[in-house]
C-alpha cells in the first residue's frame, strides 16, 4: 500500500505551524484511540499513521527533510516502517502534556505516569548452528525476568485495590517546602518522598511482590528467527523485555545472534558453505564418485579423472537461504588431492616404476588455473 501524504493524514495544510501539527494530532489519536475504538484494525491503522506523521511533522529537522524529498528523506532505513504502540503511547506525554483531557477521556483506561513508563530492554546471547541458520527456524528459550505481579495486576497494592492519592502531596507528586532565607521565604519543591513523584500511594502493599508491582520469573519464549541471520546480527521483540515497577509497557527482548562453529562447514561471508574434500591420488587420476555432507544430508558428486588438486566444484543451491530474500547460497568444494604420507615397500615399488613414466610430469595447459585465477573466478 503506498504511503499517504503526512500532511493529509493530519488534515493539515503544508503550512501548519507547531502548534496546528499538536493540535490536529491530538484530534486524530483522540478520534482513533484504541480504548475507544476496540477491535477495530482500520482505527488502529489510522491511530499508528497519525503517530507516524506527527513524528515526522513535529520535528523541524524530519519535517524539513520530509518537505524536500517526500517519505523517502525520513525513512530511516527500517524497511518496515510505522511505529508501534509502545512508542505512540510513549510519546504522549509530550503531546498531552499536563492536565490534558485524555485521560479523563477514556475513563482512566492508561493511569497517568504509567502510559509513559516502559522497562528495561532484557539482551540474550542466542547460539545457532549453520543448519538452523540456513533454513531460519524457532527456538524456545527460558528467559529469566521481570513480569507483572499477578496477585496485584501489577499496582502494587495488597489484592490489587485502586490505588490512593498520595495524602502527602495530594497527588501531584511534588512537595513544596518554604524554607526562610537572608532574602525572604523562599519555596522548592522537590519529589515526594511517599510516593517518590507518583501521586499515588500504597496503603497496603501487595505481599507478593512487595509492592514493586513486578516479580522476577521464568518465561519461556519462543523465538522465530529468519534464514540468513549472521553473527552479531540483532532481533528485537516488542514487550518482551522487563516490565517496569507498577505498570507500565514492558521493555523489549534484544537476540544478539552468535553462530557456532560447524564441525565441518566454514561459512563465507556471504551465504555459501565451503566443504574441504580430500580425495586419494588415485581417485584424482582415474576418476570416482564420492559421497559428501551438504547442510541437508548426502549427496553423490562425480570426480572427473584427471582432477587437479585446488579444484572448486560448486553445488548450486545446497548454502544459506538469504535474508529478507529468496536466493540461496551455493556449497563450495575445495578438493584436495591428499598425499601419502608413509609408505610400506610394496607401494613405495610401485610407485618408483612410475617415478619417470612421461605422464606422470607436471604439464600444465591453458585450461589449468592457478589459485589466483581460481579466486578470481569464484568471488
Ligand atoms: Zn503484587
Ligand atoms: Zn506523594
Amino acid at each position: 500500500m503506498a504511503k499517504r501524504d503526512y500532511y493529509d493524514i493530519l488534515e493539515l495544510g503544508k503550512n501548519a505551524n507547531a502548534d496546528e501539527v499538536k493540535k490536529a494530532y491530538r484530534k486524530m489519536a483522540i478520534k482513533y484511540h484504541p480504548d475507544k475504538n476496540p477491535n477495530d484494525p482500520t482505527a488502529e491503522e489510522k491511530f499508528k499513521e497519525a503517530a507516524e506523521a506527527y513524528e515526522v511533522l513535529s520535528d523541524p529537522q524530519k519535517r524539513q527533510r520530509y518537505d524536500q524529498y517526500g517519505h523517502q528523506g525520513v525513512n530511516n532505513g527500517g524497511g518496515g516502517g510505522g511505529m508501534n504502540m509502545d512508542d505512540i503511547f510513549s510519546n504522549f506525554g509530550d503531546v498531552f502534556g499536563d492536565g490534558s483531557p485524555f485521560e479523563g477521556f477514556f475513563g482512566g483506561g492508561r493511569q497517568r505516569g504509567n502510559a509513559m513508563r516502559k522497562g528495561s530492554n532484557l539482551r540474550i546471547k542466542l547460539k545457532l548452528s549453520l543448519e538452523e541458520i540456513a533454513n531460519g527456524t524457532e527456538k524456545k528459550i527460558k528467559v529469566k525476568k521481570h513480569v507483572a505481579c499477578k496477585s496485584c495486576s501489577g499496582n502494587g497494592s495488597k489484592n490489587g485495590t485502586s490505588l490512593k492519592t498520595c495524602p502527602t502531596c495530594s497527588g501531584s507528586g511534588q512537595v513544596k517546602k518554604v524554607v526562610n532565607t537572608m532574602l525572604g521565604q523562599m519555596v522548592s519543591s522537590s519529589t515526594c518522598p511517599t510516593c517518590y513523584g507518583e501521586g499515588k500511594s500504597i496503603l497496603d502493599r501487595c505481599e507478593a511482590c512487595y509492592g514493586e508491582g513486578r516479580v522476577i520469573e521464568e518465561e519461556v519464549i519462543a523465538i522465530k528467527v529468519p534464514a540468513g541471520v549472521a553473527e552479531g546480527m540483532q532481533l528485537s521483540m516488542s514487550g518482551k523485555g522487563n516490565a517496569p515497577e507498577r505498570g507500565g509497557v514492558p521493555g523489549d527482548l534484544l537476540i544478539v545472534i552468535e553462530e557456532e562453529e560447524h564441525p565441518i562447514f566454514k561459512r563465507d561471508n556471504q551465504n555459501n558453505i565451503i566443504y574441504d574434500l580430500y580425495i586419494s591420488f588415485v581417485d584424482a587420476v582415474l576418476g570416482s564418485s564420492v559421497e559428501i555432507p551438504t547442510l541437508e544430508g548426502k549427496v553423490k558428486i562425480k570426480i572427473d579423472a584427471g582432477t587437479q588438486g585446488g579444484k572448486i566444484l560448486r553445488l548450486k543451491g545446497k548454502g544459506i537461504k538469504e535474508i529478507n530474500g529468496y536466493n540461496r547460497g551455493d556449497q563450495l568444494i575445495y578438493v584436495n588431492v591428499w598425499t601419502p604420507k608413509e609408505l610400506n615397500k610394496e607401494e613405495r615399488e610401485l610407485l618408483g616404476k612410475l617415478k619417470d613414466s612421461p605422464n606422470f610430469k607436471p604439464n600444465p595447459g591453458k585450461n589449468e588455473k592457478g589459485f589466483f585465477e581460481k579466486m578470481k573466478e569464484f568471488f
